[in-house]
């Protein structure tokens, strides 16, 4: 028998990147198999999201890397989807950790905060010291966030906010919630003459604000989502996000996680096939080992073709990202890809591991069950279908 050579030799991916790439790169896949691999089993079991990697994660400089100055890294978008991938190889959990305080609430703040607002939250969020959460969807319904009922109410010299979200990723340990509210300024004194949608940023110790995790979770068990009740929270001017107006504020925000999603998701089919080509070469059946049956082979290499395809669109992307030539309609290709086959893939190890791949002595089950959340956040399958159905026709079907 050949040894096998490991994933990455075969295709020698390794060449399409740059040395600085392949550092951040290797700086994650480090962090996931010395920290998060050791504890993720028993995290999951036990529902315990692990509060103290997050300062690791700052001084390792993941936290907002793709963003510029504010105590930021500053690295490239091909770099940061690497360290999304080799984080959801260990954990969806924690590369969603990773997307919500740096693609979603420190990138609202980047791209529409004032200096002072960046100023007052970015190092400290990109440190690891504060924590940020993202509040758009609404328990009524996540797809449509323009039917959103949460208000922001004119009040003095100042506003009072007044709603309630859904499936809020670390809410309940957040320092800060960008929170995206119908503002409700009839006089248009402040601008706005009716309501649209604007972001706010909210310290969670602010009088009004709670924060509930939610039980009962069989994915995503090592993470944190809450319910959120606004109770006439008030806030000041101060905590108006100068500038996003109308829903493409959030979804300014959401196209980078999308982004992120797309490497994220590969590293969990990684190691989902990885566990899958393992168990083929040390299983023996009928005397032999499952591997060597022609039908397990050819299981393993059309898993092996989606995860070769869907890291190299996702380069792609990055590239395009990189260009500032990266379109909504392109972010949904790869959002939708990558989960499906992400979970087709989970689908056929656990099918390969027969018995024991129900077991948490293999990831394969404990992958799955998180992906079922990735294909739900950040637009369902339904939602990105719509989206390049409306691409390719010019019709909208929403
Ligand atoms: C683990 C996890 C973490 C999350 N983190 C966050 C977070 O940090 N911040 C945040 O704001 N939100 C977060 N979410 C919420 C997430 O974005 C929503 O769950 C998602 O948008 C879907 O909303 P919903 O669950 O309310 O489903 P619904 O909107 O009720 O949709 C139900 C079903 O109907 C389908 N559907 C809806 N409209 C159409 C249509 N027009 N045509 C065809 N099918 C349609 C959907 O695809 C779906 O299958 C998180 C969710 C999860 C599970």
């Amino acid at each position: 028998m050949t040894t096998a050579p490991s994933i990455d030799q075969v295709f020698d991916f390794d060449a399409l990147l740059s040395e600085e790439e392949r550092t951040w790169q290797q700086k994650a896949r480090t962090f996931a198999q010395e920290r998060l691999l050791p504890v993720i089993e028993e995290d999951f079991e036990q529902k315990h999201f692990r509060r103290e990697f997050v300062k690791e994660l700052g001084d390792l400089g993941f936290l907002g890397m793709h963003l510029k100055g504010y105590g930021c890294a500053g690295a490239g978008a091909v770099s940061y989807g690497l360290v999304c991938l080799e984080l959801e190889a260990a954990d969806s959990g924690w590369r969603t950790f990773v997307s919500v305080q740096g693609s979603l609430a420190m990138s609202a703040i980047h791209k529409y905060g004032s200096e002072e607002q960046k100023n007052r939250w970015l190092p400290g969020m990109a440190a690891g010291d504060l924590v940020g959460c993202f509040a758009l969807t609404e328990p009524q319904g996540g797809s449509d966030p323009a039917g959103m009922t949460t208000t922001a109410r004119r009040d003095g010299d100042g506003w009072v906010i007044d709603g309630a979200k859904r499936w809020i990723g670390l809410a309940s340990l957040a320092d800060v919630a960008v929170v995206w509210a119908k503002v409700d300024d009839p006089s248009g004194a402040f601008g706005e003459g009716g309501s649209a949608v604007r972001g706010f940023l909210v310290p969670t110790s602010t009088p009004g604000f709670t924060a509930t995790p939610i039980d009962g979770k069989l994915s995503m068990r090592a993470s944190v989502q809450c319910d959120i009740e606004l109770d006439g929270v008030r806030v000041g001017d101060d905590a108006i996000l100068p500038g996003a107006r109308g829903l493409s504020g959030p979804f300014g925000c959401l196209n980078e996680a999308r982004y992120g999603i797309v490497w994220g998701a590969m590293g969990a089919a990684r190691s989902c096939l990885e566990a899958a080509i393992s168990r083929s070469t040390s299983r023996e059946v009928f005397g032999k080992p499952i591997g060597a049956n022609q039908l397990i082979q050819a299981k393993l290499a059309d898993m092996f073709l989606e995860v070769e395809k869907g890291i190299l669109l996702a380069l792609h992307l990055g590239r395009l990202k990189e260009r500032g030539a990266l379109t909504p309609a392109q972010i949904s290709v790869g959002k939708l890809n990558s989960v499906r086959e992400a979970l087709a893939i989970a689908h056929e190890a656990r099918a390969i591991l027969a018995g024991d791949g129900i077991t948490n002595a293999w990831p394969v089950m404990r992958h799955a069950a998180n992906l079922e959340s990735v294909r739900t956040y950040e637009g369902t399958d339904e939602i990105h279908q719509l989206i390049l159905g409306r691409e390719l026709t010019g019709l909208n079907a929403f």
